[in-house]
């Protein structure tokens, strides 16, 4: 095949549409397309370059969505064939771009606005502090719970410490002299991220920090109480 010719021909063609007065798509409509298409070329999809829509079946009073393409300036020239080379792409393969592309953009779109819903929410409660606890004595800090809510707690102190999560009344017990029932705990700690705790009913919970050696230590913890999951699947999605 001679390229010269065939590029000399597309080259012309769309000479003669421009003089012919080629249509632009209506603003609305080519709005839409753009942000539908993240205003990115649907072939190269490199970012924050200079976009055009072009009319996939070259006929440009077909303005409708199914045949406006988001393609840079570069890849203009490769599915007209203005630089002088041919047509790189045929119109379906055009096409398939855009799908795939639209379609990638789509779920992106809903994957950020899942992000924003996210981002407001916030803990029921939560306790952000250092304390200080004596050589060989505890300090428990209390919450109250329902079902279900999750408690989710880091630490970090500058000596080893214990750290456990249990019921009020089983701290309690355990500071009557009996065994701790704990759900969750850890021992010799400087630093530790506990698995979420999950409430298995409504009561007050503790996260006891217990400094078993004869050195005054330094806590610092940060507890945040969250709605259950269940709240999250009420949401409808
Ligand atoms: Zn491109």
């Amino acid at each position: 095949m001679d390229g010269s010719e065939v590029g000399f021909f597309f080259f012309g063609l769309r000479g003669n549409l421009t003089e012919m007065g080629r249509q632009e798509p209506p603003p609305r409509l080519a709005a839409e397309v753009l942000a539908a298409n993240n205003h990115t070329c649907c072939i190269c999809r490199v970012q924050r370059k200079h976009v055009q829509l072009h009319h996939i079946d070259g006929n440009s009073s077909n303005s409708v969505p199914s045949n406006l393409a988001v393609v840079c300036l570069d890849d203009h020239s490769r599915v007209t064939g203005d630089e002088g080379l041919g047509r790189r792409f045929s119109p379906q393969e055009v096409t398939l771009f855009k799908v795939r592309w639209e379609a990638i953009c789509a779920q992106a779109d809903m994957d950020e606005d899942d992000d924003e819903d996210d981002e407001p929410e916030e803990p029921l409660e939560s306790v952000f502090q250092t304390r200080l606890i004596r050589a060989n004595e505890e300090y428990a800090f209390t919450f109250q719970m329902e079902e279900g809510q999750e408690l989710i707690c880091s630490l970090s102190a500058d000596d080893y410490i214990d750290i456990s999560i249990c019921t009020a009344r089983d701290y309690q017990r355990w500071l009557d002299g009996e065994d701790l029932m704990e759900y969750i705990g850890e021992e010799d700690v400087l630093h530790c991220d506990l698995p979420p705790f999950v409430a298995p009913r409504n009561g007050k919970f503790v996260v006891a920090i217990m400094n078993n050696s004869d050195e005054d230590v330094d806590v610092t913890v940060d507890i945040a109480i969250w709605a259950g999951g269940d709240e999250d699947e009420d949401d409808g999605r």
